[in-house]
């Protein structure tokens, strides 16, 4: 259920309004950003009948939200999210480009990795200092001292850091380091991490797991602004299918259905879903050019060389050639992508 009260309604209105809603029970979410304020209504079991708050003084509406997502429901909140990464917005008009290694490998790599891509446009640097590997035996990642080299990739190049928590000490340790916490496609459905995630209060980059049902990953997305932490950005990453010439089929149809159904921004993952560097950079241009708000790019200076998922991962020249063809579709969709203005349209020669 959402309350919307009139426009102007006086904050003591409000507040009479949030706590009737907690005298019911209820659980009241005071919805930012909205031109007239609105509270969304959750924990409602069914018991109690909301709808005697539509005589209280400043209600003008309740509307029932019938989907089992509430507080990320486009219908509780019109307005796009845009989520502030310490200056770098996500959401609304503009395209983020996050790239760099899979894992933070040692300090050199890493910041000669965060120079080339933010030299080529890219405003976040990603790195996983804690892995979640498939095999117990693969590289696990240097854990603390990976963060310190992420602190000094931020220091020296001024990129954004997004880096992924697998459980809640790492959790504890990244909030402290990074400036947005991703959490993984094997942790999408681990919801007491996503509580943990949401009580921190920081920009959280969701990625859909291998086999979740866009529901399932409005869900998962749910636990965390359930905690009042509305900066969460979805990201398609792959899903597992029959498709036997890429690693994971990528679902860019995900990206309209987020648009229609959230207000969360979305970005996409076309590394880890193709698996193959070949195909990353076409998969790129169709997300941009389907409406994605940003992407996440694995880069390498050797990607030959890297320690996880060096197959897909773009070498440096790869990578600039990659970000110069988006500028092109971008300005095309008049959206400016990374750290640049939008390129100029070129003219037609006829
Ligand atoms: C990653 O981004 O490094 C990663 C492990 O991705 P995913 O969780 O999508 O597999
Ligand atoms: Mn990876």
């Amino acid at each position: 259920m959402l309350v919307v009260m009139r426009v102007g309604a006086p904050r003591k209105q409000i507040e009479r309004t949030v706590s009737a809603i907690r005298k019911l029970g209820l659980k009241p979410n005071v919805i930012p950003g909205s031109l007239r304020t609105a509270i969304g209504i959750t924990g409602n079991k069914g018991a109690v009948d909301p709808e005697r708050l539509r005589s209280l003084p400043g209600v003008a509406e309740l509307i029932r939200v019938t989907k089992p997502y509430k507080l990320v429901n486009r219908e509780m909140k019109p307005e796009d999210t845009v989520v502030d990464v310490d200056g770098v917005k996500i959401g609304g008009r503009s395209f983020v480009v996050m790239a760099g290694p899979c894992a933070i490998e040692d300090r050199a790599g890493a910041l000669r990795i965060a120079r080339a891509v933010k030299r080529a446009g890219a405003t976040m640097f990603r790195g996983g200092a804690y892995k979640p590997r498939t095999s117990p035996y693969s590289f696990q990642g240097l854990e603390e001292k990976g963060l310190d080299i992420l602190r000094e990739v931020r220091e020296k190049t001024g990129l954004k850091i997004v880096t992924e928590a697998i459980d809640p000490p790492s959790l504890e340790k990244v909030a402290r380091a990074a400036d947005m916490i991703q959490i993984g496609a094997r942790n999408m459905q681990n919801y007491s991490l996503l509580r943990l995630v949401g009580e921190t209060g920081m920009p959280v980059l969701l990625k859909r797991g291998f086999s979740a049902t866009f529901e399932e990953l409005l869900m998962a997305a749910e636990y965390i602004v359930d905690q009042g932490n509305y900066n969460v950005v979805l990201c398609e990453r792959g899903v597992r299918t029959f498709a036997d010439h890429t690693r994971s089929t990528l679902d860019l149809s995900l990206v309209p259905a987020a648009k229609r159904t959230t207000h969360l921004p979305v970005v996409v993952d076309p590394s880890h879903a193709a698996g193959r560097r070949d195909m990353v950079p076409a998969l790129c241009r169709a997300a941009l050019a389907v409406g994605a708000h940003g992407l996440m790019v694995e880069a390498h200076h050797s990607p030959e060389k890297a320690l996880s998922d060096g197959p897909q991962s773009l070498d440096l020249p790869g990578f600039r050639k990659l970000m110069k063809s988006l500028e092109k579709i971008g300005s095309a969709v008049r959206t400016p992508v990374g750290g640049r203005p939008a390129a100029r349209r070129t003219r037609s020669r006829h």
